[in-house]
């Protein structure tokens, strides 16, 4: 099953979904899917304008459009999949944001990129599975980073030796920018389990929810035979509904 925000859910005029290793896109979305532009994701801070299905974005972690009908998503496997919305419907965006993009300030391009023709009042956001403050072992050195170039309390960044909680941080930036409200869909990515359902699933070989790219290195450490995740992250997006 994908996942959903129950924020997003009561946005009229819209469709979204968070991918997981069962649906990669949405089905919610999957019926979008001609409409979506290209793009080469590299942990930057450019935000596009999309004003035309299949527009040719370049390397871009940011997507803005007021459009009905074409469809925005972003790529990941640990990183924060962040989905915007207007409240009304009649404006939305997505965002890739990994510890890079939260750091040097893909947030703060979305909220500029907002802020231009309107204000993050009127929007709401939410945050999709991403590795958990569980599971985010980072050096000492990025979690002091992020300590020393922050507002945000040590313990908000990270609540447990060297382990960043990227969602909170994400949370605690959007809060600040002015959204009207922000929440949490899906779960950790690197340990959440798959719901087996039966007892066939239970036996299968892959135990997890989400293509996570942390645990699969691991395992690749352990296992070099193990292929990579390329391919396999999972796509979270939104459309606004044609008329
Ligand atoms: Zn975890």
């Amino acid at each position: 099953m994908s996942d959903f925000s129950a924020l997003l859910s009561q946005v009229p005029r819209i469709q979204h979904g968070f991918g997981s290793k069962e649906a990669l896109l949405p089905l919610s979305l999957q019926p979008y899917s001609e409409s979506l532009p290209t793009k080469k994701q590299v942990h930057g801070l450019n935000i596009v304008d999309v004003t035309a299905p299949r527009q040719p974005c370049g390397e871009a972690d940011g997507f803005y459009t007021e459009l009905p009908g074409i469809l925005l998503t972003v790529f990941t496997a640990d990183c924060l999949p962040i989905i915007f919305s207007r409240k009304d419907g009649g404006a939305v965006g997505a965002v890739h944001a990994g510890w890079r993009g939260l750091r040097h300030g893909i947030i703060e391009q979305m909220v500029e990129r907002i802020n231009r023709q309107g204000s993050t009042a009127d929007w709401v956001a939410s945050i999709g599975p991403a590795a958990g403050a569980c599971c985010y072992e980072v050096s000492q050195e990025l979690v002091d980073e992020f300590q020393q170039s922050l507002s945000l309390s040590p313990a908000l960044i990270s609540p447990s030796y060297r382990h960043l909680d990227l969602g909170a941080i994400a949370h605690a930036k959007l809060i600040q920018a002015g959204f009207s409200a922000v929440d949490f869909s899906g779960s950790c990515t690197i340990c959440t389990p798959k719901a087996a359902e039966t007892v066939s699933e239970r036996a299968q070989a892959s135990p997890f929810k989400y293509t996570s790219f942390r645990r699969n290195s691991l395992q690749r450490a352990v296992d070099p035979s193990l292929p990579g995740i390329s391919g396999r992250n999972q796509q979270s997006g939104i459309v606004i509904l044609p008329d």
